[in-house]
């Protein structure tokens, strides 16, 4: 199996192959043609997998093909939202998205909290294709008028299970509750408990099911 035999745009076989990647991961094959093809997807990975670029590639490539390119100087509003429960994660995922997006006119934008509103507030009031999150700095942005989630296509919902181990569930339903009924989910979690099934059964639409 090979990146362009999962049908991705040369812009982000390139920009893998530039990473040194030579073939798909395991949830990379299963999960990129599933997003590709509109589905929501609950996928069983560890990090690892290469999770994220499961779920980053198709993603950008979904942003990069659908809909009209915005004009210069034209406000862009979050169209894929990523939620994740540590800074630290949220802060590899932007790296990813910037390496394997590098090829392409999508702005990403990254918050979490722990540090100053301010610099983030910046980055927002000029617009962002791609929002990555954690939850609770997420509101406060929502909360002070500086984010309108009403345009999001794709959400993620990235280490679900952590995100509810560190007690986010009425943050990640909150935001939830914010987003427009029509768009593509996309669940991962290492682990299912009763808590995440239930998260999943009310969010995601018939979902591709991918266990790796
Ligand atoms: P993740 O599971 O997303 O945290 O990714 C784990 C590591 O695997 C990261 O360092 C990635 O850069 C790397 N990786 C992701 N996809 C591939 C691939 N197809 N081939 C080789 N390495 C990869």
């Amino acid at each position: 199996m090979t990146f362009e035999e999962l049908q991705l745009l040369p812009a982000l076989v390139e920009a893998v192959r530039e990473q040194g990647y030579t073939e798909p991961t395991p949830i990379q094959a299963e999960a990129i043609p599933a997003v590709l093809a509109g589905h929501d997807v609950l996928a069983g990975a560890q990090t690892g997998t290469g999770k994220t670029a499961a779920f980053t590639l198709p993603l950008l490539q979904r942003l990069a093909t659908q809909g009209e390119p915005p004009k210069r100087g034209q406000f862009r509003p979050v169209r894929a939202l990523i939620l994740t429960p540590t800074r630290e994660l949220a802060a590899q995922i932007g790296e990813s998205i910037k390496a394997y997006g590098k090829h392409l006119k999508l702005r990403s934008v990254v918050v979490f909290g722990g540090v100053g509103l301010n610099p983030q507030i910046e980055k927002l009031a000029k617009g962002t294709d791609i929002l990555v999150a954690t939850p609770g700095r997420l509101l406060d942005l929502v909360d002070q008028g500086h984010l309108d989630l009403s345009k999001v296509e794709i959400l993620v919902l990235d280490e679900a299970d952590r995100m509810l181990d560190m007690g986010f569930i009425h943050d990640v339903r909150k935001v939830l509750a914010l987003l427009p009924q029509h768009k593509q989910s996309l669940l991962f979690s290492a682990t299912f408990s009763d808590e995440i099934k239930a998260l999943a059964q009310g969010l995601l639409r018939n979902p591709k099911l991918i266990q790796v």
